[in-house]
């Protein structure tokens, strides 16, 4: 079969094309896994963090992608949930263990035997993969393949991290970084909290004119003080300089949610800006968001669904992979980016 593999790790700055086109065997379902033929998969930047050592894979080659939708090929002896030739999508979790005290409670994101789609387990860059059934889920009819892998990531997270936010309708809402996941979040916020304002911090004008277009009341440079005190700060940005900008932003008592699973070295030095009264003291919390569960996917489906939430996309056929890699680590981003493979 088809795939992009990445064979060693490589900073994208040195290395403008990380993955390499192969021919590998087509994986067999186990037991209690389910072989999908896919069709597209969404780019999320974990990627980036995957190639570039920060969350590194603990073997290669390795299939990346944990957007994943496409269709049932084949079942194992003891799968039984789906039929063949039913759309599923695969989201960041693949597996956990069930039994630690996480799983057992309602953070399986947080189990210490996590393993990850496209990390610890092949991915969706490739014609096929395989995933336990357990981790795959119906894809709602009223979504495009496309328009719905994004919604298997950045979507998921976005909901996660708008849950952790704790804002209540009518609060100030705050989008550090405006890629993927906040766009969706936007779209997400003015849903459910309808009388609340979204004020978008973003490097590029033309993310700022694409967050006012869908609906923010304030789009500007991540380092500008936003007109109004923020209840709510979420940042999906990959650097330190917006965190330390966003504590500034911050209501008396907000919070502060960090989506990344890394942050870079680049500018780490930004932290010693920190200024205890001016961004931390009157009661600011900070907290970050690891990971997604089982439910975290399912329930924000079928949010998307109902509402319905819909991404932007643009489309890389899977060869142009390392383009669409490359586009996103330069912040050339309007939407999603989903890589066509059938
Ligand atoms: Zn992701
Ligand atoms: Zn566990």
């Amino acid at each position: 079969m088809k795939a992009m593999v990445l064979s060693k790790l490589s900073s994208l700055v040195k290395n403008r094309a990380p993955l390499e086109f192969a021919d590998l065997p087509e994986p067999i379902p186990r037991e209690d896994e389910i072989l999908i033929k896919v069709s597209v998969c969404g780019v999320c930047h974990t990627e980036l963090d995957e190639i570039e050592g920060r969350t590194p894979p603990p073997r290669f080659p390795v299939v990346l992608g944990h957007q994943v939708v496409g269709r049932v090929e084949a079942k194992g002896c003891r799968a039984g949930v789906f039929e063949v030739g039913e759309r599923v999508g695969v989201g960041w979790i693949y597996s956990v263990c069930g039994e630690c005290k996480f799983c057992r409670g309602e953070n399986e994101n947080l189990c210490p035997e996590f393993r990850a789609t496209g990390r610890d387990a092949n991915g969706g860059y490739a014609a096929y993969m395989t995933v336990p059934e357990r981790f795959a889920y119906r894809i709602p009819t009223v979504f495009s393949d496309s328009e719905a892998a994004p919604l298997l990531c950045a979507g998921a997270i976005g909901y996660r991290s708008l849950r952790l936010t704790g804002l209540r309708d009518g609060q100030n809402l705050g989008l550090a970084g405006f890629g993927a996941s906040a766009h969706l979040v936007l779209k997400m916020a003015r849903h459910k909290y309808p009388n609340s304002r979204v004020f978008v911090f973003a490097r590029s004008e033309k993310e700022r004119s694409f967050a006012r277009e869908l609906g923010a009341v304030w789009a500007g440079a991540s380092e500008e003080k936003s007109p109004e005190k923020l209840d709510a700060i979420i940042d999906t940005t990959p650097v330190w300089k917006p965190v330390v900008e966003a504590l500034g932003n911050l209501e008396s008592g907000g919070r502060l949610i960090i989506n990344a699973i890394r942050k870079e070295e680049v500018d780490k030095d930004y932290l010693a800006r920190l200024d205890y009264p001016a961004h931390l003291w009157r009661e600011k919390e900070i907290k970050s968001v690891a990971n997604v569960s089982r439910s975290d996917i399912s329930e924000f489906l079928e949010l998307a669904a109902r509402v319905p939430i819909k991404p932007e996309v643009q489309e890389y056929p899977l060869e142009e992979a390392n383009r669409a890699l490359i586009e996103l680590k330069e912040g050339k981003i309007r939407g999603a980016k989903v890589l066509r493979i059938d």
